[in-house]
């Protein structure tokens, strides 16, 4: 089969949220976007997990990673049976390129999972604050480590490919460093706009993105719409400003209870040390365990662009980890400190605790008579969504309070058409969306690919693939 010059490859995250895998190739340069994985709900879940020294090939032959093994380290891919890997993909082929790059959007785990098993020396672009945030995610956690060759990018910055050049644009999400890009040729132009949001801490990005893209009259734009979707599609209820977020927490803060458990993601490094900070002026520190506290301490001292003023800073030996000794400390400017210290005045901490960190909540329960209630405050943290039954049971079981503040970290539907609308592009392919050919747009055409659908990039625009355009 002759090689496709100038393709757009789906081969994941069209009908899921996360796990967008989207191949751009034009000549001898073939461009992956983005390198994540999806793993629930599909054949994986929390005790189905891809065997430890077989993963990336369990990952492919369930087709949750792209089947371009030049992406991969060489030692890991070397026994998969490609064969039976173009069986799975119903694919006589895959696409072949000399020169594989890989785009990261940012840090969320759909978005840079696949990275511990990218290929040696292979470029992998993101912006500079997102790859702050990894290089502290590895501190603690050295199976995400890479073999890739990491190139960290301001907004604006351009890499030049054969005769085509990629721009990095942020936009507004909830982790730092979240970028999309702008893909010029000598033929067309491509957005792609990573996750994306417009009632977060950086609305203004997405009118800049906007604009961008406005001078450069996109043809093809690929959005993200988490929120299209048949219960969503006619919800017209403002979501909250990230201001309002912290505003509520702060009132929880004044209502002073006596144990307070906050979940909020350790990879919304902006809302974790705004938290913090909240917390400190209402007389409390924040307790961390030892693996958040070393991501924590790494991303800032790496570099992320909007936190360099952020008054934490001088506040970090303030800040406690969770730990019976000082044991592995040594690099942390943190105090340590034991469960039994936090019992002894509850109302000084505020304890973070994850989904996976609930079982310490029957530690610090256990034998405590208080007057004041206990809370947990889960704030867009796995699990994402609110009233999740275990949680709720664990909470019901000890007696502690639930409060549920999230804004979330994606626009809502209409926003999205909004955002078409503005940009006029001569098609729109909806992703990373369980139901994307619900979004409404006026001029655009839709379209909608199916897995592992190559598409001819002029035909595309000309309105003649031969998939369905909405
Ligand atoms: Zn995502
Ligand atoms: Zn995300």
């Amino acid at each position: 089969m002759e090689k496709v010059k100038n393709e757009l490859v789906f081969f994941g995250g069209l009908h899921t949220v996360g796990g967008v895998h989207v191949l751009f190739g034009r000549g001898n340069t073939g461009l992956m976007f983005d390198f994540g994985l999806k793993l629930t709900p599909t054949l994986f879940n929390h005790a189905v997990k891809p065997h430890p020294k077989k993963e990336i090939q369990q990952l492919l032959y369930t087709r949750l990673a792209p089947p371009i093994l030049g992406l991969y380290d060489v030692e890991r891919v070397k026994d998969v049976n490609e064969d039976g890997l173009q069986n799975m993909w119903k694919m006589n082929s895959f696409p072949e390129y000399s020169n594989l790059q890989i785009f990261i959007s940012h840090m969320h785990q759909d978005h840079m999972a696949l990275l511990p098993y990218a290929k040696e020396n292979i470029p992998v672009y993101m912006h500079n604050d997102a790859h702050s945030l990894y290089k502290g995610l590895t501190k603690s956690n050295e199976k995400l480590l890479s073999k890739a060759k990491i190139v960290g990018l301001e907004h604006g910055e351009k890499v030049t490919f054969e005769d085509f050049e990629l721009t990095l644009f942020e936009v507004d999400h909830n982790s730092p460093g979240t970028s999309g890009f702008i893909l010029e040729s000598p033929e067309y132009t491509i957005a792609f706009t990573g996750d994306w949001r417009w009632h977060g801490r950086h609305p203004e990005r997405i009118d800049r993105f906007i604009q961008e893209c406005k001078q450069r009259e996109i043809d093809v734009l690929i959005t993200e719409g988490t929120r299209i979707r048949n219960e969503t599609l006619w919800d017209h209820q403002k979501t909250k400003k990230e201001q309002t977020v912290l505003e509520e927490f702060t009132s929880i803060l004044q209502m002073k209870p006596g144990k307070l458990y906050v979940n909020v993601h350790p990879r919304d490094v902006e809302r974790l040390v705004d938290f913090m900070m909240l917390a400190l002026e209402s007389g409390r520190s924040f307790v961390l365990s030892k693996q958040v506290a070393t991501t924590l301490y790494h991303s800032l001292i790496e570099g992320i662009s909007v936190l360099k003023e952020h008054p934490i800073i001088n506040r970090l030996a303030e800040i406690n980890v969770l730990s019976e000794s000082t044991e592995g400390l040594n690099d942390l400017p943190f105090q340590a400190i034991s469960t039994d210290e936090i019992k002894r005045s509850p109302e000084k901490y505020c304890i973070h605790c994850m989904y996976e960190d609930l079982p310490l909540v029957s530690e610090f329960e256990v034998d405590v008579k208080s007057n004041k209630p206990s809370y947990y405050v889960h704030a867009d943290s796995p699990p994402l969504r609110n009233n999740d039954p275990l949680l709720l049971e664990w909470l019901k079981n000890f007696n502690v309070e639930y409060h549920y503040l999230s804004n979330r970290g994606h626009a809502q539907p209409e926003e999205v058409s909004y955002f078409v609308n503005e940009i006029k592009p001569k098609v729109v392919i909806p992703l990373h969306s369980p139901q994307p050919s619900l979004l409404v747009t006026d001029t655009a055409l839709k379209y909608c690919p199916y897995y592992g659908e190559s598409v001819i990039i002029n035909e595309l625009i000309d309105g003649k693939s031969k998939g369905e355009f909405k």
